[in-house]
């Protein structure tokens, strides 16, 4: 083990979109752990959007990271140093740890351990059978609750959560609808990922974006699973049938605004047609997660669910990976490489 590792730090508050001089990466002592700790060497960190929300003043579901502290996420990483009787050396385990070469660590809801052979990649673990998978399993099933034969819509399609919450839809038997930025990604959302129509949301405002929803789904959208909010979840909300569901997973296009996102003005819908709207945070489902790893790995096993990963190597490109991954960049799941 070295005496001193690199881990990429919160230098600055972002204000709006983040910019690299919010961030820096400061060098370390290799930390010996106390009773109850273990140090584990990281090989994957997994950089997710919701990280943008911890960088700022706002409320989240998740603590608000300190000035000069680093970064903390989902890791995939090697035990090195135990002072903990539940956790052995040369053990892989996921857990929700700083982002950097080494993280000193206690168990927590999210540590668990994994069989890193039993994956084409490790990283897998990360994104498939991370809490990308699982986010899209648990938005989609228990929330969404698709019937075959619904109509389903789902946003930032091409992304991570996105891609697999729509092949989940369409392995429950549903049409499945996606949106994404630009014509390349539309063409993938079909040829890839198999939903059997795709809208490209640029250019178009709320009057255009609810004609397009509409032309893709003449007969309304049963299951809007969300991952953006702003005027896509409006134009959705207009185009909802009786008994509808609103999977709300995320609202990236506020995570960089510097003002109140613009209200909604299809609101009334869920009353007119007895439609519902549910957020939902991963982090509740811990005790359900075997259920959903098993189901996940079986899909990719037999090929129902493809997925892509953007493996950026090294602490040095980590502060440019999360710029990329803020202003959506990013071609896959997000992810450093160690
Ligand atoms: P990805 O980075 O893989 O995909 C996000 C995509 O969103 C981008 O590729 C981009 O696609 C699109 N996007 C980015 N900015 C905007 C914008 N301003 N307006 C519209 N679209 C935008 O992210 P993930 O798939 O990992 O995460 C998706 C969502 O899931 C996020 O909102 C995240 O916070 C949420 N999440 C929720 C969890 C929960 O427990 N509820 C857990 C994990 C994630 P394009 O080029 O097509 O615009």
């Amino acid at each position: 083990m070295s005496e001193s590792y690199r881990e990429i730090v919160l230098q600055r508050r972002p204000v709006g979109q983040p910019v690299a001089e919010d961030f820096a990466i400061a060098t370390r002592p290799t930390p010996v752990p106390a009773e109850g700790e273990f140090v584990v060497r990281n090989l994957y960190v997994s950089l997710d959007p919701g990280i943008r929300q911890r960088l700022s003043q706002v409320d989240s579901y998740v603590a608000l990271i300190e000035l000069g502290a680093p970064l903390t996420s989902t890791t995939l990483g090697v035990v090195t140093a135990s002072n903990d009787p539940g956790i052995a050396v040369g053990e892989h385990l996921i857990g929700f740890n700083t982002v950097g070469e080494y993280s000193l660590c206690r168990q927590g809801p999210l540590t668990r351990r994994v069989d890193i052979g039993a994956t084409a990649s490790p990283s897998n673990h990360l994104s498939i059978l991370g809490m990308t998978g699982l986010t899209a399993y648990f938005g989609m099933l228990d929330i969404g609750a698709p019937k075959a034969g619904e109509t389903v819509l789902v946003s930032a399609a091409a992304g991570a959560v996105g891609s697999i919450a729509a092949q989940i839809a369409k392995i429950a038997g549903c049409r499945v609808i996606g949106i994404a930025g630009g014509a390349e990604k539309c063409a993938r959302l079909i040829a890839e990922f198999g939903m059997n129509a795709a809208i490209d949301y640029r250019g178009k405002g709320l009057k255009a974006l609810t004609a397009a929803i509409r032309e893709a789904a003449p007969d309304g959208i049963d299951i809007y699973f969300d991952n953006v909010g702003g005027i896509q979840l409006d134009a959705a909300l207009d185009c909802l049938n009786l008994g509808g569901r609103v999977s709300l997973c995320g609202l990236i296009a506020q995570y960089n605004l510097t003002e109140a996102p613009a209200p909604l003005t299809n609101l009334f819908k869920l009353i007119a047609k007895s439609a519902r709207i549910e957020g939902f945070a991963v982090l509740r489902y811990t005790d359900r997660f075997p259920e959903a790893l098993a189901a996940l790995a079986g899909w990719t096993n037999d090929g129902r669910i493809v997925f892509r990963e953007q493996i950026e190597d090294g602490v040095d490109a980590g502060i440019d990976a999360f710029l990329k991954l803020f202003d959506g960049r990013n071609q896959g799941k997000m992810m450093l490489n160690m």
